[in-house]
C-alpha cells in the first residue's frame, strides 16, 4: 500500500512538501482552513511576487542571521536557481530586477498558483479546504474541524505542519497552532512582527494631514544599520522598505526596554553645506514653513521637521540642514503582528531534528514560516518557505523508509 501523508497548511511550504511527496509516490492530502489555498502567496503577488534573490549564495544565506546554519542545508538543496527553474517549469519564467530581486515574468502569483494546483492535481494530491487543524487526539491522530464544524480525525503515516506565521491573519495564518504544539511539549518562541512598521506618537495635526503620504528616497539608521528607500507615514507611525529592513534591530532595542531612536536623513543625496545654501535662499519675511517650501522641501518634510523638534525647529540654515540630515524619530513599539509582512519566533529550531521532524512527535515534520527564523524582504521569505517545504518532504521520505523497512 502507498504510504499516506497529511500536509496541514496550503501555503508555499505545504504545497511544495505535497509536490515532492506526491512525486515520490506518496498519497498526499493537504488540509487547509480557508476556502482556497495559497492566499498569502496571492497577497505577495500584489507586490510583484518577489520569489527569491539573485545574490551569491553565501551572502544570501547571511540574510537569515542566527538561523543561517539551520536553513543552509535546505536552501543548498533547493535554492534560488532550483526555485527559478521550478517556476519556469510551471510556465512562469523569471527575471532579475534591478535590485537583484527575482520575479516571475507575469509579476503576480495567480498564474503560477493555477499551474501549480493543476500539477498537484495531476500528481493525485487531494485538497481538503475549510478544514481547520485543532491539534492531536489522545491517540495521536490529527484533529480537524470541517466546514460544518464537525470534528474529523486523520491518522496518516506521517504529517507535515506548514501553518505559517501570524501576520495578515485574513489569509488564514493566525498562529492558533501555537497552543496545541506547546501542549505537546514543543518549544515555541513568541510570535513577533517582522518586516513591520513601527508606532510613532505623531501630533494630531501631523497625522491628520500626512497619514498616507510617502517620504521619498531617504536613508534611515539605527544601531549601526542603514537602509535606503521610501517611507510611508501612517496614522500611528511609519512603515516602508527601509523600516522593514531595520525592523529586527529596532524590535530588539524596544525589547530591551527603551524606545528606539531612528535617525532619518531626508536628503541623502545632498551635502549639509549644499542643503544649508538652498535653505538660505528663503526671503527674510517668509515664515519658516513658507521659506522651506519655497526652497523646494515637501510639506511632509517640513511637517517631520516640526514633529522631531517639538515644533521648535532651529532657525539658522546650517542648523536646519543638520537636523534634516539627522532627523530623530522615536519609535515606541512595532505595529501589531496582523499588519507585519512576516513573523519572527515560532517552533524553536532545536525542537526539530536535521530532517525537520519534531523531536517531541516523531512522524510530524515542520516547514515554512512557523519555524523560528526571520529574514528581510527581498525574496528570502518565500525562498525559505519553499526550501523548508522540500526539506520536510525529504525528511518524511527518509522517515517512511525507516519505519516501513
Ligand atoms: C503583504 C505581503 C507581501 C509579501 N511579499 C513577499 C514577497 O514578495 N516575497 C517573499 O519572499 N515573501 C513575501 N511575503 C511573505 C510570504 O508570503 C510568506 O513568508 C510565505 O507565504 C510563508 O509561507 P508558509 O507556507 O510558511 O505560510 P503561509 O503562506 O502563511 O501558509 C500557511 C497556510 O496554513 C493555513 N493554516 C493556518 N492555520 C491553519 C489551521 N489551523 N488549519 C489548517 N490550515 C491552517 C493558512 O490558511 C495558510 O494557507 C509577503 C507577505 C505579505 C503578508
Amino acid at each position: 500500500m502507498r504510504p499516506t501523508v497529511a500536509v496541514v497548511g496550503g501555503g508555499p511550504a505545504g504545497l511544495m512538501a505535497a509536490e515532492v511527496l506526491a512525486t515520490a509516490g506518496v498519497a498526499v492530502t493537504v488540509y487547509e482552513r480557508m476556502p482556497t489555498v495559497g492566499r498569502k502567496l496571492q497577497v505577495a503577488g500584489r507586490g510583484g511576487l518577489n520569489l527569491t534573490h539573485s545574490e551569491p549564495l553565501d551572502a544570501f544565506l547571511d540574510r537569515y542571521g542566527s538561523a543561517r546554519a539551520h536553513l543552509a542545508p535546505a536552501i543548498e538543496r533547493f535554492g534560488p536557481d532550483a526555485l527559478r527553474a521550478w517556476s519556469e517549469g510551471l510556465g512562469e519564467a523569471t527575471f532579475v530586477g534591478s535590485s537583484g530581486r527575482v520575479f516571475p515574468e507575469g509579476f503576480r502569483a495567480t498564474t503560477l498558483l493555477r499551474a501549480w494546483l493543476r500539477r498537484l492535481d495531476d500528481l493525485g494530491v487531494e485538497l481538503r479546504t475549510r478544514h481547520t487543524w485543532q491539534g492531536w487526539t489522545d491517540g495521536g491522530a490529527l484533529a480537524f474541524t470541517d466546514r460544518d464544524g464537525a470534528t474529523i480525525t486523520v491518522a496518516a503515516d506521517a504529517s507535515v505542519l506548514a501553518l505559517g506565521g501570524a501576520s495578515w491573519p485574513r489569509t488564514g495564518s493566525d498562529g492558533a497552532w501555537v497552543a496545541p504544539l506547546q501542549a505537546t511539549g514543543v518549544d515555541v518562541r513568541p510570535l513577533r512582527p517582522a518586516n513591520s512598521g513601527f508606532l510613532v506618537a505623531w501630533s494630531e495635526v501631523f497625522h491628520e494631514r500626512f497619514a498616507g503620504t510617502p517620504v521619498k528616497d531617504v536613508s534611515v539608521r539605527h544601531g549601526g544599520m542603514v537602509a535606503r528607500g521610501d517611507l510611508m507615514i501612517t496614522r500611528d507611525g511609519i512603515e516602508g522598505g527601509p523600516i522593514y529592513a531595520l525592523s529586527s534591530r529596532l524590535r530588539s532595542t524596544i525589547d530591551s526596554g527603551t524606545a528606539a531612536l531612528l535617525e532619518v536623513d531626508l536628503f541623502p543625496n545632498t551635502t549639509a553645506a549644499a542643503l544649508a545654501a538652498r535653505i538660505d535662499r528663503r526671503r527674510p519675511k517668509d515664515s519658516l514653513t513658507t521659506g522651506l517650501t519655497r526652497a523646494g522641501l515637501a510639506p511632509v518634510t517640513v511637517g517631520l521637521l516640526r514633529e522631531a523638534t517639538a515644533n521648535q525647529p532651529p532657525t539658522s540654515p546650517r542648523a536646519l540642514a543638520a537636523v534634516l540630515r539627522t532627523l530623530p524619530l522615536t519609535l515606541t513599539a512595532p505595529q501589531p503582528i496582523a499588519r507585519a509582512i512576516s513573523t519572527a519566533g515560532g517552533v524553536a529550531l532545536d525542537a526539530v531534528d536535521e530532517h525537520a521532524m519534531l523531536r517531541a512527535r516523531p512522524g510530524t515534520f515542520v516547514a515554512g514560516e512557523m519555524l523560528d527564523w526571520e529574514a528581510p524582504t527581498g525574496g528570502y521569505l518565500l525562498q525559505a518557505a519553499f526550501s523548508t517545504g522540500v526539506a520536510a518532504a525529504d525528511g518524511v521520505l527518509a522517515y517512511l523508509d525507516t519505519v516501513r523497512s
